[in-house]
């Protein structure tokens, strides 16, 4: 801007000089507080797994690799927690691309019914393990085709299906149903009869680590990002996700996609 004598022109330029400097300085301390609490989440998150490979092994040097037996068991627990490391450290990555804004979206036409059919084929063993039946009705026998990320929203159906699964009661039942709205889109849903969820948490269960059950005691407890990830995904598509639960009944997500013919 041209420098100018006019005292009150100046007074101006200075005001809003200031004010525009406030701001960025808040926006600062926003984000380093943001960078600060995420940090406190990460290692809080990593130590859980981390202490518990650290803990098997040392018993294993102290002399319990002497038992066969013990050997295998303490191994195998100590393979699970590294599992989990790497679960964590992957939606870890994901949610700081995501949130940095530094996923591009690769769109294409796919079928969202084979799509769901493959998610189901992965984790139809461990929705056994529960005795889960994982349901997806027959009409669908036609393609549905969207247009959007398909390894993403993979992803989202994985997401939301695991967690219908993990909370959901053992002989429960997971249903995914896909409707079509106005607007050339569709609604996909993804219903469980499981534990459900207290209403006063439902506003938070976006929020990355965010856990119902803070604990940690339940085996299958995740890291806490799913849940964040699917809304990231869905979002950027300029999509929506909604939740509607309701204690020790069951819970609904649903999300929206815009078809293609
Ligand atoms: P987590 O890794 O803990 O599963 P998510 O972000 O996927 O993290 O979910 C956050 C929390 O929301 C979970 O810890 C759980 O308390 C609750 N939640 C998610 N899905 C369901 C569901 N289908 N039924 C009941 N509670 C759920």
């Amino acid at each position: 801007q041209p420098i100018t004598t006019d005292m009150e022109t100046l007074t101006k330029q200075v005001k809003k000089f200031a004010t525009d400097k406030k701001l960025e300085i808040e926006t600062l301390k926003v984000r380093e507080e943001y960078r600060r609490e995420f940090l406190g989440n990460v290692s809080h998150e990593l130590k859980t797994p981390l202490f518990t490979v650290q803990g098997y092994l040392s018993t294993l040097l102290d002399g319990a690799m002497d038992d066969k037996k013990i050997r295998k068991k303490y191994l195998e627990r100590a393979e699970k927690g590294v599992e989990r490391l790497v679960y964590i450290v992957e939606d870890l990555d994901m949610i700081s691309k995501l949130e940095m804004g530094d996923v591009n979206l690769e769109l294409k036409k796919f079928n969202i019914v084979d799509l769901v059919q493959s998610v189901f084929d992965l984790l139809e063993m461990t929705a056994d393990k529960k005795n889960i039946i994982l349901m997806f009705d027959r009409k669908y026998n036609k393609a549905i085709n969207v247009f959007a990320d398909q390894e993403k929203i993979q992803q989202v159906l994985s997401n939301l299906i695991m967690n219908s699964i993990k909370y959901g009661k053992e002989n429960g039942t997971t249903e995914v149903t896909i409707e079509d709205l106005v607007n050339e889109k569709i609604i996909v849903r993804v219903r469980d009869n499981g534990e459900g969820i207290e209403k006063q948490y439902i506003p938070r269960l976006f929020e990355r680590f965010f856990r119902v059950d803070k604990s940690g005691a339940r085996s299958e407890g995740g890291s806490g990002l799913g849940l964040s990830i699917v809304k990231h995904i869905i979002e950027a598509h300029g999509e929506k996700i909604y939740v509607e639960s309701e204690f020790r009944k069951g819970s609904e997500f649903s999300f929206t996609l815009e078809k293609h013919q």
